[in-house]
């Protein structure tokens, strides 16, 4: 019912011509199939590399936006700007937008209202710390940040939605949750969904795994029927990798 999605993310990697070399490798092996695809590279790559998606089932990314049209933001991308280039996927709140540029849950929050009423995908990143985990705060965290960063969403916008569950602790670290935590936080956060939506809306929206995903653990990632894809950092600059990844099956 739910069609998987992978969705890669380059964050600060790669240039115009390794950039182009990859999708053209990873385009060539991957047809219009059951699994959607989306490549997230850096903003001055996206003309490019969308001209070069523009003759595969590939769909173009990006990783971060600002919630406002336009004005005064130095440095800042609108969602607008993004949609001139066929974006159509965005990821929101990624930890390291939390961590390092202090994006709040409110921030979040404009961007996923402003992308849903742009008709871009967002992806939204939830996850907690080490020290939360390891405190049992984990669902307290993941609530608390659903909660902030969905304020004002209707039903009806958030089954556009697509979340990421990525652990902290998992990202970049070659650690991986065990397929049972990423199945029993997946199914949490499929809870909540419910809790505050609905049912029907619950099982509508795609929650993806992130977190040091790779060729040989994307199988029994999978395995559990709450887990829609993955959100893939490292493994998604190489072609080999990223396409073994998509065709986990
Ligand atoms: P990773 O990154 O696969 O390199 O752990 C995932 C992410 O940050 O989205």
């Amino acid at each position: 019912m739910r069609i998987p999605l992978i969705a890669g993310n380059w964050k600060m990697n790669m240039n115009h011509e390794s950039g182009k070399d990859l999708v053209r490798k990873i385009s060539n092996k991957v047809s219009a199939s059951d699994t959607e695809v989306v490549v997230c590279c850096p903003f001055p790559m996206l003309l490019e590399i969308g001209k070069c998606l523009s003759d595969s089932s590939i769909m173009l990314g990006a990783q971060n936006m600002h919630w406002e049209n336009s004005g005064a933001f130095t440095g800042e991308i609108s969602a607008d700007m993004l949609l001139e280039l066929g974006v159509k996927y965005v990821i929101i709140g990624h930890s390291e937008r939390r961590q390092i540029f202090l994006e709040t849950n409110h921030m979040i929050n404009l961007k996923v209202k402003k992308a849903l009423e742009r008709q871009i995908v967002p992806i939204l990143c939830v996850g907690e710390l080490l020290n939360e985990r390891e405190t049992q705060q984990t669902e307290r965290v993941l609530r608390d940040q659903l909660e902030n960063s969905l304020v004002n969403i209707t039903t009806q916008e958030a089954s556009k939605i697509v979340i990421a569950y990525e652990p902290v602790w998992a990202i970049g670290t070659g650690k991986t949750a065990t397929p049972e935590q990423a199945a029993e936080t997946i199914g949490f956060i499929r809870g909540w969904l419910k809790e505050k939506y609905g049912e029907t809306l619950s099982e509508k929206v795609r929650i993806l795994y992130g977190g040091s995903v790779k060729p040989d653990n994307i199988s029994e990632i999978m395995e559990s029927p709450n887990i829609d894809g993955a959100l893939v950092g490292g493994a998604s600059l190489n072609d080999e990798d990223f396409i073994n990844i998509i065709h986990f099956q």
